[in-house]
């Protein structure tokens, strides 16, 4: 058996990172940029008042309560040459752009109505008050994305309103799924004993979607070297990487260690690694260049060593900065048990938040064994436990944390 952490820097450092690329803003969520991104233009490009009310000079009120002549109304979006001259006041609304000579806005509030045409502001302001300034949010000439982030949304808007259509970002991978296993079937048709339904594509598909990459379903492939063979030739050709499960322990039918040790040559590796779920992993590079990750079939080995190996690896690929989910400090409500074995288990857990914000470990989710699913299904983190005898309640255990919206107390 080899460690985890060398049986993932095995696979981080054979798998190559992909080219860059220019997408368009709507296609560039979560992708990695290769350059910078520096800002052309001040934003806002000219002063605008943060309120609504009215732009003003601010040495006519310096005593309150003061009244203004009010000579007209400006909304957002207005681009007349609108003027504030001494004693005179403009009805502004907010982003509206302030009119030359005033140099602050009283807010609506801070005001009432005044006869024949006139405003009464009941508070003085200072110089600037409520004026977001030319370049306040970006400066023209900065640096507003660095090279190597992922983009969130909140990026593409802001390089949205610096006018830019495409950015430069590396492709994400292309990942073909497949499941290997004649027992396998799918949809409501009753099963034929021996039978059972596929459970790992979809969740396979699903958590590439889920890592934000464009994803291709290969099907459910029977226990058979040439079909498998086919299969993989195919995705060769059509992807970047592919993640199949099923075939790699020890098994008479185990194929998927067979074909791939004779497709991907002297590159391919069929690990033991010393982890509980998913110890066997077969990794290799398809026609020396396309990562294959064989996935153990029982379907919680399957997605934890898709979490613990291809997630990263597949990050990797697309130039993330940071590639494991991310590791907490919880604290164990009951004790977790386990008997040395000189493996790492990784327990299905569900984690909170408390009311103080402290981090605690409720319980496992569920049964622990490789083919129950549901206790995946009902975990928010899965526990990290070295070997040894296990943690005790009130202990710290280190818990990789798998979903952020589930982690608050009450959040089911
Ligand atoms: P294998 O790795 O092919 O030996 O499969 C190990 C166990 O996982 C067996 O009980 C399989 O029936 C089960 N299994 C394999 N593939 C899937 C799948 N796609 N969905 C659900 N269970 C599976
Ligand atoms: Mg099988």
């Amino acid at each position: 058996m080899i460690p985890l952490e060398e049986a993932r820097d095995f696979i981080l450092a054979s798998c190559p990172v992909m080219a860059p690329e220019q997408r368009r803003l709507p296609d560039a969520l979560g992708c990695v940029t290769t350059s910078s991104i520096m800002s052309a233009e001040d934003v806002p490009p000219f002063a605008n008042s943060a309120m609504d009310g009215y732009a003003l000079r601010a040495a006519d009120v310096a005593s309150a309560p003061a009244s203004l002549r009010v000579v007209d109304s400006v909304m957002a979006g207005d681009g007349r040459d609108v003027r504030v001259g001494p004693g005179e006041a403009v009805r502004i609304m907010t982003g509206a752009p302030v009119p030359a000579g005033a140099d602050a806005v009283c807010m609506v509030e801070l005001t009432r109505p005044g006869p024949d045409g006139t405003v009464v502001i009941e508070e003085s302001v200072g110089p600037g008050m409520s004026v977001r300034e030319p370049g306040s949010d970006i400066r023209a000439g900065t640096e507003v994305v660095a090279a190597g982030t992922a983009l969130t949304p909140a990026h593409l808007g802001v390089v949205a309103r610096l006018g830019l259509e495409t950015v430069d970002v590396r492709r994400p991978p292309t990942v073909a799924v497949l499941s290997t296993g004649d027992e396998l079937r799918e949809g409501p048709a009753p099963l034929p004993r021996g039978a059972i339904r596929d459970g790992n594509r979809p969740m396979l598909l699903a958590l590439v979607a889920e890592a934000g990459l464009p994803v291709v379903d290969l099907g459910i492939v029977p226990d058979d070297e040439a079909a498998l063979r086919d299969v993989l030739a195919e995705a060769a050709r059509t992807c970047d990487a592919v993640v199949t499960s099923g075939g790699v322990s020890v098994g008479d039918l185990d194929i998927v260690r067979m074909v791939l040790s004779e497709v991907c040559g002297p590159s391919m590796r069929w690990m033991q690694v010393a982890i509980k779920p998913a110890k066997p992993l077969a990794f290799g590079l398809l026609d020396g260049r396309v990562p294959v990750f064989g996935l153990p079939g029982n379907p919680v080995s399957s997605i934890v060593s898709f979490e613990l190996f291809a997630r990263p690896a597949l990050r990797k690929m697309g130039g993330h900065p940071g590639l494991l989910r991310p590791s907490l400090r919880a604290t164990a409500e009951v004790d977790l048990p386990r008997r040395p074995d000189g493996k790492v288990h990784l327990l299905r857990v569900a984690v909170e938040v408390d009311a103080a914000g402290r981090l605690r470990l409720l319980h496992p989710s569920g049964g622990q064994d490789s083919h129950q699913l549901r206790a995946m299904a009902d975990a928010n983190a899965l526990a990290v436990l070295p070997d040894g005898e296990g943690p005790a309640a009130g202990d710290d255990v280190e818990v990789l944390l798998l979903d952020a919206d589930r982690l608050f107390a009450g959040a089911g």
